[in-house]
């Protein structure tokens, strides 16, 4: 997941970088309330998820008697297509000289790499592109707490001492906060010290629980209860509830729902070896949408058995009709058991695709 500016500044900040006092407002007219804290120069900046921002227009400068206006004018503007919702207001940096860091990982050498130039700011591209030792690189061990002072020394070359100490710092925070990327352009000195005039973070998505940071800021009632039991769920607009286990067999019930002319109302994947509890809560929430009339359970058992994925559906008591497709461990049990009750069973997935889509219409 890729942070805004100012949420990657507060977390820079965190490790001990300095990044420039700022002010997040929504709407111009709340720059109002912050009159005092407003300084006499600012940096105005859309808080847009795109890169050349300032190129595009998404970094202004403006002063104390301007700041509103321009905020006024950049929230009517769109950056690359992308609305401005959020602008961040920053004191201006005197800034003397503008360099260049990022680091990543190296999938060839299995370690963290460090990208340094000594001429950032908005044409580092450029400069990658025709000065190729514009760039200069270190990669390390994984296991080290701190880049290693000579290769920061390598690195950073003659940049103030620091430069390289706020490097070391955003490796910290490129480690704390699992990150795949963590870049500053640019980075630069100003009479008052080193600042981080930008910030761009990408956190790795695997790691976003550990790291506390909820994805889906609004979600509906469902996706929260379906994100409770750990399903992978997403709400469509059709009428038939699908339920499967792997993303790759629910997602080929899908295509095959749309192939037969249906509309799938859901995907929704249980995920491996599900218990009769998990398939119950399955079939209940896709049951609970608003739109569903039919239901299809298409389940391989592999570690999960399908004699507790019959009694799950059994135990879920949904109105709607539910056509099942189970194959692998115990089937034939779990068929046994819902054919007691009266289940339509059917023995390949294009045929209770087929006729979940004659129910359906
Ligand atoms: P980007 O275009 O999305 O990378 O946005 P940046 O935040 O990097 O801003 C673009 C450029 O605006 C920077 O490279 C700086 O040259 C300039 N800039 C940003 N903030 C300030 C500031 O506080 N003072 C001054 N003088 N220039 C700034
Ligand atoms: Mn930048």
């Amino acid at each position: 997941m890729k942070l805004l500016e100012y949420e990657a500044k507060q977390l820079f900040s965190e490790e001990g970088i300095r990044v420039p006092k700022g002010i997040l407002v929504g709407k111009h007219e709340e720059i109002l309330l912050h009159m005092d804290a407003i300084p006499a120069k600012v940096a105005v900046k859309a808080q847009v998820d795109v890169g050349g921002r300032g190129k595009a227009g998404g970094v202004l400068m403006a002063d104390r008697d301007t700041v509103i206006e321009t905020a006024r004018k950049l929230f009517n503007t769109t950056i690359k297509g992308l609305p401005v919702q959020r602008i961040l207001i920053e004191e201006r940096l005197e800034i003397r000289h503008e360099y260049y860091v990022s680091i990543t990982i190296d999938r060839t050498k299995k370690q963290p790499v460090i990208l340094f130039a000594e001429t950032g700011g908005i044409d580092i591209e450029e400069t990658a592109k025709t000065d190729k030792k514009a760039i200069r690189s270190i990669s390390f061990c994984p296991l080290l707490a701190d880049v290693p002072g000579f290769l920061l020394r390598e690195l950073c070359g003659d940049a103030p001492v620091e430069i390289q100490a706020t490097v070391n710092r955003l490796y910290h925070v490129f480690c704390h906060k699992d990150a795949l990327l963590a870049e500053i352009n640019p980075l630069v000195t100003t009479p008052a010290g080193v600042y981080a005039a930008d910030a761009k973070l990408i956190i790795d998505d695997n790691s976003l629980a550990r790291q506390g940071i909820v994805l889906n800021r609004d979600l509906t009632e469902r996706e929260r209860e379906a994100e409770k039991h750990g399903f992978s769920y997403v709400e469509l607009q059709g009428n038939i509830g699908v339920i499967g286990n792997g993303a790759g067999l629910t997602m080929a019930t899908l295509d095959l729902i749309e192939y037969y002319g249906g509309r799938a109302a859901d995907f929704l994947d249980v995920g491996g070896g599900a218990d009769s509890e998990r398939v119950m809560h399955a079939v209940r929430l896709v049951s609970g949408v608003p739109t569903v009339k039919v239901i299809v359970v298409n389940l391989l058992g592999g570690i999960t058995r399908c004699d507790e994925v019959a009694r799950g559906i059994i135990a879920s008591g949904v109105p709607e009709p539910v056509i099942v497709r189970i194959a692998g461990t115990n089937a034939e049990e779990g068929r046994k058991l819902l054919a007691e009750k009266g289940y339509e069973m059917l023995d390949t997935m294009d045929l209770v695709v087929k006729k979940a889509v004659e129910v359906a219409s």
